[in-house]
């Protein structure tokens, strides 16, 4: 009966270490070094001089929306080393570096709306309210998601339902609307906060202080556009964010958050 137990403590225990062992050599194997998790604010997609479209001419929710699931680079690499994991590349000693935070996969799936539908269906209504287009250019949310998948997703590692899934999972975990409420955050057309509060926030509900992205409205008010919060290769977890990264956030030390 010992013997037995000892034995099944064993064989869980390799059983752990070979499954850690897999995932070790499977993060190795993925050429990028974090994923950004992208949430744009919907007001201050809309208020700028290009303004929005809603699908079905419906008004969403006031929440941030997904625009992307992205793997990234956590420094610049040389041409050369694009492509290379982060252990195996000259990056650190060369001088012409290129930015390549937002670079394109190299195995491009060809793909359309129709055919990333049918492997996602049943996370279709989902999507729709966390991940809808705003973009007048896109009369459906499937050109977006698509456009996603096929630029970003592709290198993920993932296959297209688990890259879509891990995004809005990410997203339902760490519900941003409310982390800023809870911090006395509120959309306002007159109110501005200072961005500290708002990445402090942030930092403090999932431990990993986001990078924030700022844009300008019709009158020319720096407003908080996009939250970028860095993901560990496993898609789910909430990682320090690289420091410094090459990133123009665009915004001033206080931010408009309007109203949608
Ligand atoms: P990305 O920045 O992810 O590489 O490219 C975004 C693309 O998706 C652009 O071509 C943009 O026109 C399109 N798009 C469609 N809907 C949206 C949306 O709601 N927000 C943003 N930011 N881009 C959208």
């Amino acid at each position: 009966m010992k013997l037995h137990c000892y034995c099944s403590v064993a064989a869980l225990l390799v059983s752990v270490a070979l499954a850690g062992a897999t995932n070790d050599r499977y993060y190795k194997s993925l050429d990028f070094d974090f994923f950004y998790h992208v949430q744009q604010w919907p007001a201050s997609f809309c208020d700028t001089k290009f303004g929005c479209c809603f699908p079905g001419n419906e008004k969403p929710e006031a929440d941030f929306g997904i625009h992307g699931l992205w793997p990234n680079y956590a420094v610049c690499r040389t041409a050369e080393d694009a492509g290379r994991p982060l252990n195996q590349s000259n990056t650190a000693s060369a001088l012409a570096l290129v930015p390549l935070r937002r670079r394109r996969c190299r195995d491009l799936i060809k793909t359309n709306g129709r055919r990333v539908r049918a492997q996602i269906r049943d996370l279709e209504s989902d999507l729709l309210r966390n991940w809808g287009t705003l973009s007048c250019k896109n009369k459906e949310s499937t050109a977006f998601w698509s456009h996603e998948w096929t630029r970003h997703g592709t290198c993920s590692g993932m296959d297209q339902h688990a890259y879509f899934r891990a995004a809005l999972e990410f997203k339902a975990r760490f519900n941003l609307t409310r982390i800023l409420l809870d911090a006395g955050i509120v959309p306002s057309d007159e109110k501005e906060y200072f961005l500290s509060s708002i990445r402090d926030a942030v930092a403090e509900a999932t431990g990993s202080a986001p990078n924030l992205e700022c844009n300008r409205n019709e009158r020319n008010e720096t407003q908080l556009f996009q939250v970028y919060q860095c993901v560990g290769l496993d898609g789910s977890s909430p990682v320090r964010c690289p420091m410094p990264l090459p990133m123009d956030g665009g915004c001033t030390d206080t931010v408009k958050f309007p109203a949608f």
